[in-house]
Formats: structure tokens, C-alpha cells, sequence
């Protein structure tokens, strides 16, 4: 799940991480007497979007003023933002947040991500941060650190004093900067993310180290274990993998025509491949689950068929616990409740195949059987077409 920088600074500011005051964030059609403009300014005002890159795509903007802020805060609204890590799509600003603005006097990068190859935490810092930190690690790649830290003991004493060195931190700043990089690595572990970033972490005009930005990225199988985490909206997700999720289905839209229903993680990942493989491309991911019984179905076929792009359901369940005859009826169920309109290519294979077949071919349904997923695969591309 990727959070918010509001939302990020939220955990941050539970790990002791140095912050800027916040004012407050309003969302679209919110007022902004929400914001408490107490301070004597300047105020900083922030799209909310899911991508890096505002600061130069004008979604972070500078206020003197409170009432400017609050103009700020409403133009922002709704405004449409693409930025450099958007690949091309336009996020529309929901959220906006207001913090105290701060002096900057230095920026420095700094994220802890997981190292999938050496299966550790592993901090990645920069002496020059900011705005430009894609362009420096492709120019300067001797620039970047890279620091592995132990999962069970964190970061050690030595570790954060040898990175604190490595950044050139000041003098002034180097306990900040230790505590700050051991709290930085406890939230990572602790929050079970793939990712937190500081881009950029300031020295402030006044010597004050402070984080100016969160990026956290937490992984959706922890979830479990972090009940505030999980109560929170998934951003990324649309309305109907939303829905999806609420009735138990594993759905993930994608951008192809061909509606997917598979039983099985594994099957479905396997189908899209043979999908792409025939030619096509499939509109979702979507996992029935083990027990896909006429209710799963009928839920099934519903959500896929939401998503208009859809031109052809390919239906591949592997007959295991569950058997096949049991499947078609199922899917003869379903297809009463549910008005299907575009062609529909079934395939269905393990135990009672033959009576699954039979109870298919039987039915009157207007639908296409395939006796291999290749076969499947093959049917739904050209039906799609
Ligand atoms: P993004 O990474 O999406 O561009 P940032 O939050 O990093 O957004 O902001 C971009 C730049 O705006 C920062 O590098 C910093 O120079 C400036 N900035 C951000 N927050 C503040 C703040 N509270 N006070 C002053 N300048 C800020
Ligand atoms: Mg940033």
C-alpha cells in the first residue's frame, strides 16, 4: 500500500522523525477554515497525489500569506497533476496539505528500501538531495550510498555515525542525524514497508535537521498486523477492486479486453501469460478463490463485466476440491443472474470434467468450450477481436 506524504508523515512523526508543523489537509469541497494559519509564515501548500516529482509539475507552492495560502490550497484542489513519475497518466488532486514552510539551507536524500537480492534492509542516501536525485544517481552514481542494515538489530551506533560522515552532515547536526537514521530504519522494519523515503531531508537555515517529505510504501501481506494501516483507504485502488475486495474476490484491473475468471493465484498469473502469449490482453487479474461455489461465481462475473472495456470473458477453473460439474452448474447459476452479452469461452479441466462438459454443452448457454487453457487463450483473443 502506498501512502500519502501526509499520511507517511503521520508515522513518521510517531517515530519521534523531526517534522514541520502542519497545518492542516483539507480534501475537495472541504473549507479551508480547517487550516490553522497561527504561525507567522510562510506556509508551504501540497498536492497530495500518489508520485514524486511535484515540486516541478507546481504541485507544492509557496504562501506569505494566509489568505494566500488558502487560495493556494483551493486552486490546488482538483487540479489534474502529471509529473515525471505519472508515466504520462494525470493523478487528480484530492488532498492538499499545509505545513510551515522552513528555510533550506541544505538537502539531502535519504530511503531505506529492501534489497530483495541480499534480503535486507538497505539505506540509500545522498549528500545532495532534492528535486533532481533521479538525474544525479544516473550522472553520479558514485554519489549514492548504499548501506545494508541487519533486520534483527537495526541500525547500529557505528553504522549511523559512519553514514553521518559519508553525508558530511555538520557537526551541530550529527546526533539529530544518528537518532534520525535509526528511527528512519525501525519504521521501515516495524511497519513491514517496502520503502521509506526522505526526499528531502533539510538543514534548515536555523540549523534544524528536518524531514520535508514522506514516501512510505508497506507491504499488503503485513497487513494483518497493522490494524491502523489496514482501515485506511487504498489510494490506488479503483472503485471496483474496491468493491472486489469487500466480497472477498482477488481482483487487480488491468488495461487488455479479455475479462479473466480463474481459481487459484497461480492459475490466473498463468493465464494472463497464455493470454498475452495468444495475442491478447488480459482487462484483470482475478482469483475466485478455492471454494468457487455459485455465489463466488455470479460475484465474479458481476465485477468483471463492470469494467466496460471488457469484450470477451475467459472463464479457466481447474477442478481440484471443488469438482467440475459443480463449476458448471455454477457458472449456468450464474450466467441466469447475471446478463451476459460478449462472448464467453469456458475451460475447464480435473475432477468430473467429462460431466462438467456435458452439464455446459447441455445448458443452452451461447458460450465456447476449450479443452486446453491454449486452446481457451486462443478463442477469447479472436473473440475479443
Ligand atoms: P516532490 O518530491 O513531489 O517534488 P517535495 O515535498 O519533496 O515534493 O517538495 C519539493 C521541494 O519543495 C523540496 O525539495 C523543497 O525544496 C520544497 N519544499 C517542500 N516542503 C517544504 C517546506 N515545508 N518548506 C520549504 N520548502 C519546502
Ligand atoms: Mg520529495
Amino acid at each position: 500500500m502506498k501512502l500519502l506524504e501526509y499520511e507517511g508523515k503521520e508515522i513518521f512523526g510517531r517515530y519521534g522523525i523531526p517534522l514541520q508543523k502542519r497545518c492542516g489537509v483539507i480534501r475537495l469541497g472541504d473549507s479551508t477554515d480547517k487550516l490553522v494559519l497561527d504561525g507567522p509564515g510562510p506556509w508551504v501548500v501540497k498536492a497530495q497525489v500518489l508520485a514524486g516529482g511535484r515540486g516541478k509539475a507546481g504541485g507544492v507552492k509557496l504562501a506569505k500569506t494566509p489568505t494566500e495560502a488558502r487560495e493556494l490550497a483551493l486552486k490546488m484542489l482538483g487540479m489534474k497533476m502529471v509529473t515525471h513519475q505519472t508515466q504520462g497518466k494525470a493523478l487528480i488532486v484530492e488532498e492538499v496539505l499545509v505545513d510551515e514552510a522552513c528555510d533550506i539551507k541544505r538537502e539531502i536524500y535519504i530511503s531505506v528500501v529492501l534489497d530483495r537480492k541480499g534480503s535486507t534492509p538497505t539505506i540509500i542516501a545522498s549528500a545532495e538531495g532534492g528535486m533532481s536525485i533521479e538525474e544525479l544517481a544516473q550522472s553520479h552514481p558514485e554519489k549514492i550510498i548504499k548501506l545494508p542494515v541487519d533486520v534483527e538489530a537495526g541500525l547500529l551506533d557505528f553504522q549511523a555515525r559512519q553514514l553521518a560522515f559519508d553525508l558530511n552532515i555538520p557537526q551541530k547536526n550529527f546526533r539529530e542525524f544518528t537518532a534520525f537514521a535509526c528511527r528512519l530504519v525501525r519504521a521501515f522494519i516495524e511497519e513491514d514497508a517496502s520503502l521509506v523515503e526522505v526526499n528531502p531531508l533539510v538543514i534548515t537555515g536555523d540549523d534544524r535537521l528536518i524531514a520535508l517529505d514522506s514516501k512510505i510504501v508497506t507491504d499488503d501481506n503485513a497487513l494483518f498486523r497493522h490494524k491502523d494501516l489496514a482501515a485506511k483507504p487504498d489510494h490506488e485502488a479503483t472503485e471496483i477492486e474496491k468493491e472486489a475486495k469487500e466480497i472477498g474476490i482477488n481482483y487487480i484491473g488491468l488495461d487488455g479486453d479479455i475479462g479473466c475468471m480463474v481459481n487459484g493465484a497461480g492459475l490466473a498469473m498463468a493465464t494472463l501469460d497464455t493470454v498475452k502469449m495468444a495475442g491478447g490482453d488480459a482487462a484483470n487479474f482475478l482469483d475466485v478463490g478455492g471454494g468457487a461455489n455459485v455465489d463466488q461465481i455470479t460475484r465474479a462475473f458481476q465485477i468483471i463485466l463492470k469494467d466496460s472495456k471488457v469484450k470477451a470473458v475467459l472463464v479457466n477453473i481447474f477442478g481440484g476440491i471443488m469438482k467440475c460439474d459443480n463449476i458448471a452448474s455454477g457458472v449456468v447459476e450464474a450466467s441466469k443472474k447475471v446478463k451476459i452479452n460478449i462472448p464467453l469461452i469456458v475451460r475447464l479441466e480435473g475432477t468430473n470434467v467429462k460431466e462438467g462438459r456435458e452439464i455446459l454443452a447441455k445448458s443452452g448457454l451461447k458460450l465456447e468450450q476449450a479443452s486446453s487453457l491454449w486452446e481457451a487463450a486462443q478463442k477469447a483473443v479472436a473473440a475479443a477481436k
